[in-house]
């Protein structure tokens, strides 16, 4: 049996469910269970926050999960990956109040910038060689410029309309993101096989999508 983590409510939870019915592995979720086991398939799914997921298979909880890069390279565990999976596409991008002066990632020295994702955009910004104070919040960013709280923004796009709803305007792209199957490092051998039977069939669902 191997155990698979999931969201459980949210952007990723659909197309996960559906990605592992059109392997064609039954099985029965409610949505008040945390967890569910195969009827056709030695597979037992766990419901949890995108954000435990990488934690949890990097801890050997559970041994596979699908969860956004963004998420699990903001969680530092970007070696869990083992399949794109081509759903959930976004980008993590700075943005800007839309009257504010703009000309390059050079603008941001010594500004204040609101995010979820500091690992990612300190690394991003270390690189681009500017400095700035992060500020760390968990949801909502887009507001903190017109509360005062931040002279800018990193945060998931997809669209851009949320942005353009709260006065911002979308800058630089910091990181683009899908949703990917990860992996525990030290399954045993009969997990390594049904992780490769798993992505055999993810595959061809992929390539029957095309
Ligand atoms: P949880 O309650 O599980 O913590 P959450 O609110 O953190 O959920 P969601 O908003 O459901 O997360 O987003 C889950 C993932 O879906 C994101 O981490 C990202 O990879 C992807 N995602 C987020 N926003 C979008 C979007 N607008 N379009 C496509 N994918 C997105
Ligand atoms: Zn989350």
């Amino acid at each position: 049996m191997i155990r698979l983590a999931i969201q459980k409510s949210g952007r990723l939870s659909e197309d996960s469910l559906n990605l592992i019915r059109e392997c064609g592995i039954s099985f029965v979720s409610s949505t008040y269970k945390l967890k569910t086991e195969a009827t056709n398939f030695p597979l037992e799914i766990l419901f949890l926050r995108d954000d435990d997921i990488p934690g949890y298979v990097q801890d050997g909880v559970a041994d596979l999960g699908i969860v956004g890069q963004n998420v699990l390279v903001e969680a530092g565990f970007p070696k869990l990956e083992v399949e794109a999976l081509g759903f959930s596409k976004c980008r993590l991008s700075l943005a800007v109040p839309r009257g504010a002066e703009y000309s390059s990632v050079a603008s941001l020295q010594g500004k204040n910038i609101a995010t979820s994702y500091p690992e990612i955009l300190g690394r991003y910004l270390t690189g681009e060689g500017v400095q700035a104070q992060l500020h760390t919040i968990s949801g909502s960013v887009e507001i903190a410029p017109s509360i005062g709280l931040a002279d800018a923004i990193c945060d998931i796009v997809s669209s851009g309309s949320t942005l353009l709803g709260n006065g911002l305007r979308e800058v630089e792209t910091v990181f683009r993101s899908e949703a990917v199957l990860i992996a525990n490092q030290n399954l045993n051998t009969e997990k390594q096989h049904l992780l490769e039977q798993l992505r055999f069939r993810m595959q061809a669902v992929r390539r029957a999508r095309r």
